[in-house]
């Protein structure tokens, strides 16, 4: 058996950045990981807040991590009847998932972080109702436990400690299905110079994409919801390759797919000594599924937080807080309206969507491209235009008026998050948060 100060499972974008803060800070870190660490990160590129990386220092990404951004995507609605070119998105790069994978390693290897790779996090190690460390499994299937102050779990989707954490923490161990965003991506040789891209936006419950921003190379990404009968991404992304002719025949990267979480963040993040960061804590954004930034952001807050309860001897709720209340009232309450928007949007029927994206009512660029944080703010005037333009649809314009007005209240509600742990507090905020999400109709729109 081993002891640390901090345990964390997960050696992906939020647990290696609170691995390298928290040892920095002069703790004993352990950071498990199953992967060998040169199979780390995902296999292509994402697109990333470029502002985070001084935020949480961290140097600014050079190439081959830093990768082109071409000036140039048209984006479509569902039934493809229309479409408007958008630049790129203003303040976000391109990063190589992998080479950024590297870079984290080696920054919290080089912090003196005990790094254990290809070693499976079975589950909590706990003491009562309190996480106390973690189970592992290694590659010689040798099984043990590692007891630490605090754990973090940081395995992503796979919430290898959330899910079989002790009942009563206050987050669901399960997610819905309807929640999370399923995907396929391929990337494949290309035999053009054509560097457009395309995005179909709405389509089935979902995204898809055609990429050109890498020069030789086309990527294909298909998403949707997690409802029963969806479309397969992987048949959504082949049925792509079959209409475009400039595809190759080499697979060169991708070629799998992996869940997105699309909800609100949970409503808090913390136990007894136990701590959820990034993808297993659900704070990506719930429109686009950007989580990178967000994961960063999220673990700087936890190993900042714990860094001052071990120096105040703590482990206790109140100590947590602090991550939990920084979080929800910036990065949390940002996302939070996203997720309003996104049940609205996918219970209206396609032709419907498209008719909202043809009357430009919605534009693509205020949440595809530009998307990434806030909303952006309408006069009066600009929302009366808009919804005059749908009076021969009357029935949609209560469904637009509610959904403004339900994301705007649920942002200014995470904005008032308590700030200190008080439970009472807590218990009125979360009631307050049902209450937004209960009058959003199951079926909005028919
Ligand atoms: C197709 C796709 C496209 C995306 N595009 C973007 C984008 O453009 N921009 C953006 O910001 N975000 C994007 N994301 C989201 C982004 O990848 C995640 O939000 C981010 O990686 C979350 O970080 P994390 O640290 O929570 O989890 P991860 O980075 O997933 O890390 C989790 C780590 O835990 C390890 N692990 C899991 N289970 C166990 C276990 N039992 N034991 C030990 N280790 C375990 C995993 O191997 C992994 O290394 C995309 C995601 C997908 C799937």
């Amino acid at each position: 058996m081993d002891n640390v100060d901090v345990v964390i499972a997960g050696a992906g974008v939020a647990g290696c950045l609170a691995a390298r803060d928290l040892a920095k800070a002069g703790h004993s870190v352990a950071l498990v990981e199953r992967k060998a660490k040169e199979a780390l990160g995902h296999d292509w590129w994402d697109a990333v807040r470029e502002s985070i990386f001084e935020e949480v220092g961290m140097p600014r990404p050079e190439p081959p991590e830093l990768m082109e951004h071409k000036d140039k995507t048209t984006v479509y609605p569902p039934l493809m009847t229309m479409s408007t070119v958008v630049p790129p998105t203003p303040g976000k790069i391109h990063i190589d998932r992998k080479h950024f994978a590297k870079r984290q390693i080696h920054y919290a290897v080089d912090a003196g972080v005990r790094l254990m790779d290809k070693t499976a996090v079975i589950g909590p190690v706990t003491d009562s109702n309190s996480v106390c460390g973690i189970a592992v499994r290694t590659s010689e299937g040798a099984q043990k436990e590692i007891r630490a102050k605090f754990t973090i779990d940081a395995t992503g989707m796979s919430a290898a400690i959330r899910r079989k954490a002790p009942a009563g923490q206050g987050f669901p161990r399960v997610m819905k299905r309807g929640d999370m965003f399923v995907t396929y991506r391929e990337i494949r040789n290309r035999t053009s110079d054509n560097d457009m891209g395309i995005v179909i936006f709405g389509i089935d419950n979902g995204v898809r994409w055609v990429d050109r921003s890498q020069t030789g190379l086309i990527d294909f990404f298909a998403g949707a919801l997690n409802y029963p009968g969806r479309k397969s991404p992987r048949a959504a992304v082949r049925e792509m390759m079959s209409k475009t002719d400039d595809v190759g025949d080499k697979l060169m990267r991708g070629g799998y797919g992996a869940p997105i979480p699309v909800r609100r963040c949970f409503d808090h993040f913390i136990g007894d000594g136990f701590l959820i960061c990034g993808d297993s804590a659900c704070q990506c954004n719930p429109i686009d599924g950007s989580g990178i930034a967000s994961s960063l952001k999220a673990a700087s807050l936890a190993a900042r937080t714990i860094h001052a309860a071990l120096e105040n001897g703590r482990s206790d709720i109140e100590a947590l807080w602090p991550y939990v209340a920084e979080y929800k009232r910036t990065q949390g309450a940002d996302f939070a309206p996203f997720e309003v928007l996104q049940k609205c949007m996918i219970s209206f029927p396609q032709a419907d969507l498209e008719a909202l994206f043809r009357r430009k009512i919605i534009k693509p660029e205020s949440f595809w491209g530009s998307s990434g944080n806030k909303q952006k703010k309408e006069s009066a005037i600009e929302k009366i235009l808009k919804l005059l333009k749908l009076l021969d649809k009357p029935g949609m314009i209560p469904v637009l008026l509610q959904t403004a007005k339900l994301s705007k209240e649920l942002g200014e509600h995470f904005r008032e998050f308590p700030e200190q742990y008080d439970s009472a507090a807590f218990d009125s905020w979360k009631r307050k948060t049902d209450e937004i999400m209960a009058s959003l109709p199951e079926k909005y729109y028919e």
